[in-house]
């Protein structure tokens, strides 16, 4: 994501990881740290590691062309959460108030870690503007047992999800290339049984908005059929890979859990997990053009946004589906999570991802940018005073 001095980097986020709020699943760091005790040989070592920066999504990296890292950014982790929530809470009829304001008030911190590098000015503005947005605490009052039960299970299969997806790049970089061959086979042979059974069973098919809906998935699994784009097929090897690694460990944690519900439970955190690394990565990319260029509409943003997002979209809907196929085959389970494609949280990301693009505050980020301009700070200052309103301890 953010290039780094990887040597740098783990040392100062040892320092900040000690002081931070957030802290892992014990459960699930001991089972990371067993798992990948058991990998590879002692050459290829790898090593999970706890971090805690505002710098990263979760990611591998080799030091010195030895030593391997798998880091897991709990500052990540403690959005990630917030973002789960707010999405699960504007499912329901409530006061959705003080979700938006919640959301708003931790995009724009996260903006203010985005920009500082690049823009200390800006970064500093948009801290200040974060506090605009107040947080209350809506979870208690608003969340049934049962959805906090959801709650908490979408973090804990999203983290075994992603923790074996980024598990299985390293894999593919030191297994020999004859595994990663065997792996396409594997995923083309699904392909064409996917086909199959959704033209031909009810339980796999599913309606689509429109006929060019329809046409975009089909294209969307011949583009992976014939193999156009090799780091696109890693990509979905490894989603494809984790789903079944973590369905396995998911049996041994609960082996009474009925293997349809986790199925299911699976699916809706991969997607769900996918949406908000995708719309994070939308907000830190995209901000910036409207925000610099005053004729940059809506509609032509909403435009880019549909494109981008239905390609995304698709891409997560046909590599779980492939994992319902997989699981058909191997556990006799049948059907699939259909409500994604058109399902709520899409639109709802959409909609607070334009939201907050087009919100009008370039005004009022602009006017706080030429006060803080007036009090003649250094670029330590700023980031420093920033870093006291975000909360942020990296000292
Ligand atoms: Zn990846």
């Amino acid at each position: 994501m953010i290039e780094f001095d990887s040597i740098k980097y783990i040392a100062q986020s040892e320092k900040t990881r000690k002081s931070s709020l957030y802290k892992e699943d014990s459960l699930l760091v001991n089972l990371f740290k067993h798992i990948v005790s058991r990998d590879f040989d002692t050459q290829n070592r790898i090593e999970f590691l706890e971090t805690y920066s505002k710098k990263i999504f979760p990611r591998t990296i080799t030091i010195n062309n030895k030593e391997n890292y798998l880091l897991w950014d709990t500052h990540f982790w403690s959005y990630f959460e917030k973002f789960v929530s707010i999405l699960l809470g504007l499912q329901k009829n409530i006061n959705k108030e003080p979700l938006k304001n919640c959301f708003y008030h931790n995009i724009y911190k996260f903006l203010s870690y985005v920009m500082e590098v690049d823009d200390p000015i800006k970064s500093f503005a948009l801290a200040k503007f974060s506090q605009k947005f107040s947080i209350t605490n809506f979870e208690e009052e608003a969340y049934t047992k049962r959805e906090l039960k959801d709650f908490r299970n979408i973090n804990f299969y999203s983290k075994l999800f992603v923790f074996c997806h980024e598990r299985t790049h390293l894999y593919y970089k030191f297994k020999p290339p004859l595994k990663r061959k065997q792996d396409i086979q594997t995923l083309r042979k699904l392909i064409i049984q996917y086909i199959f059974l959704l033209e031909n069973v009810e339980e796999f098919s599913f309606s689509f908005r429109n006929n060019t809906e329809k046409q975009k998935y089909f294209s969307y699994l011949g583009y992976l059929y014939d193999l156009k784009d090799m780091d696109l097929i890693e990509e979905v090897l490894c989603d494809f890979f984790a789903y079944r690694e973590s369905i396995l460990y998911w049996k041994q944690i609960l082996p009474n859990q009925d293997v349809e519900d986790t199925l299911m439970a699976l699916q809706t955190s991969g997607r769900m997990c996918s949406t908000i690394q995708g719309f994070l990565k939308y907000i830190m990319f995209d901000w910036k053009y409207p925000y610099d260029n005053s004729n940059y509409s809506i509609e032509k943003y909403k435009e880019n946004l549909n494109l981008l997002h239905s390609d995304g979209t698709i891409r997560n809907e046909i590599v779980s589906n492939l994992f319902a196929v997989d699981c058909f085959n191997r556990l006799g389970v049948s059907g699939i999570c259909k409500d994604y494609l058109s399902g709520p949280y899409i639109d709802d990301v959409n909609y607070l991802i334009c939201d907050c693009i087009f919100a009008n505050s370039k005004t009022e980020i602009d006017s706080i940018m030429d006060d803080i301009a007036k009090m003649k700070f250094s670029k330590k200052q700023m980031l420093d005073e920033k870093d006291l309103i975000t909360g942020w301890n990296d000292t």
